[in-house]
């Protein structure tokens, strides 16, 4: 089914605001299988939105919505969308004790031009809104639907994971199933060109290749007539991808990288520890993001300094002078040091220039990563493009827990 977004709000076209929503729900849509051919932006004005409404229904039978369903004189969107649709308007019970509710809980009395909000067309689908005011709604006409979201995007997103996806799914005349399979150390040129015996030419399952911050996704999708073949297709497709490009994958469910080193070390039982110089603690921040890292990481070190990777680390200040402070060697040193004095299982380190301006006459993006683990210890270099510069600190975080993944993988598979 062909579908269309409409964004109300002038804050919008001021480019005060960016339209995320029609991004999150262009997504949505996506991966549902429904067709996105236009998004439109318009300010708060009735006569424009009907103009656009009429623009975006000529082409596809689904409009989405979203903005514009406060309860301010210019929320106007589902006055023009009912009106549109021929629909008049009745007073929904349900959103006058919501936002009774609502205003009770939060200490005050509801003013009186929030009762607009509870008004919607005869007719519709109500979403009722747990996360703030505006019910969304959607409305059906003669095989054409328009859906309706208020703009703030958390109540967007709620309403959509809580009612309206649902709804949706009735217009999906097939079944899909996805997979998301996250892979680092590939770019997603090299990543493409690897695959293209297998996107060559492939019309089902779908293979999509994305790029993001120093690491690959791949969608691999499929649309039948069951979803148990829609998921038998994606399973046998995936394995022909990792027969391919498996080194390069970490996750086949979508994780983040920081998620799957966190549940590796906890299956095996195992403590890490980092040492870092350019990254500041990104690393172990990053690792913390995890809900239970706790159970897998105890000490970190941030060790700028050159004295405090001596004094922490215990570093030799020979290998500092010898081979500088940005060296294999001394990220070497530094994992080794923190296995040592942390009493971790594994060590990951990281020195570097990250930028943005040149060091001691060094180009930033040039770092070297150490490890320590399982009585070995090792380092590489890492090198970021010139156009990396912005994030190089990213990249680097994203290397240390690669090396991570990679030593905790090999193990595996001993
Ligand atoms: P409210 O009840 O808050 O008035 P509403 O449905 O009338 O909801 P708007 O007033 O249009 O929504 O937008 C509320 C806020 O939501 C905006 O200030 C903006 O921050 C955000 N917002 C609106 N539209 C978008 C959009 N398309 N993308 C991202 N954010 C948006």
């Amino acid at each position: 089914m062909k579908a269309s977004i409409i964004a109300v709000g002038t804050e919008l076209l001021f480019g005060q605001v960016a339209n995320t929503n029609a991004a999150y729900l262009s997504d949505k849509l996506n991966h549902m299988g429904f067709d996105v051919m236009y998004h439109f932006v318009v300010g708060d004005n009735p006569m424009r939105l009907k103009d656009k409404l009429a623009e975006a229904f000529k082409d596809t039978d689904l409009v989405l919505t979203t903005g514009g369903l406060g309860p301010t004189q210019d929320d106007l969107t589902k006055e023009i969308v009912a009106e549109y649709m021929g629909a008049e308007m009745y007073l929904d019970n349900r959103v006058v004790d919501d936002l009774t509710e609502f205003f009770n809980r939060h200490g005050g009395n509801m003013p009186e031009n929030n009762m607009k909000q509870a008004y919607l067309p005869v007719g519709c689908t109500p979403f009722y809104n747990a996360s703030g005011t505006a019910p969304g709604f959607a409305l059906q006409k003669d095989g054409k639907t328009a859906i309706c979201f208020p703009g703030p995007p958390r109540e967007l997103k709620w309403l959509f994971e809580n009612g309206a996806g649902q709804y949706l799914e009735q217009f999906m005349e097939k079944k899909m199933f996805y997979r998301v399979l996250r892979l680092i150390g590939i770019g997603e040129s090299d990543l493409e060109m690897l695959l293209m015996p297998l996107i060559d030419g492939q019309t089902d399952p779908t293979i999509a290749t994305y790029a993001k911050e120093g690491e690959c996704s791949l969608r691999v999708a499929s649309q039948r007539d069951t979803m148990e073949e829609a998921e038998a297709a994606v399973e046998e497709m995936i394995a022909k991808i990792d027969e391919l490009a498996g080194n390069y994958i970490y996750s086949y469910n979508n994780e983040d990288l920081n998620e799957v080193v966190v549940r590796m070390l906890k299956e095996k039982n195992l403590k890490i520890t980092s040492a870092e110089s350019c990254t500041g603690g990104l690393f172990a921040s990053t690792l913390t993001d995890v809900p239970g890292a706790s159970d897998v990481l105890s000490t970190a070190y941030i060790t700028y300094s050159s004295e405090s990777k001596i004094e922490e680390l215990g570093v030799w200040n020979e290998i500092i002078s010898c081979c500088g402070v940005v060296s294999a060697e001394t990220a070497e040193a530094m994992a080794k040091g923190a296995l040592e004095r942390s009493g971790a299982d594994i060590a990951v380190s990281v020195t570097g220039y990250a930028g943005p301006d040149a060091d001691e006459g060094h180009d930033p993006g040039e770092a070297f990563i150490g490890w320590a683990y399982n009585g070995e210890a090792g380092s590489y270099s890492v090198r970021t493009d010139r156009n990396f510069r912005k994030w190089n600190r990213n990249y680097f975080m994203l290397r240390m827990f690669r090396t991570v993944y990679l030593l905790l993988r090999q193990n595996t598979q001993k």
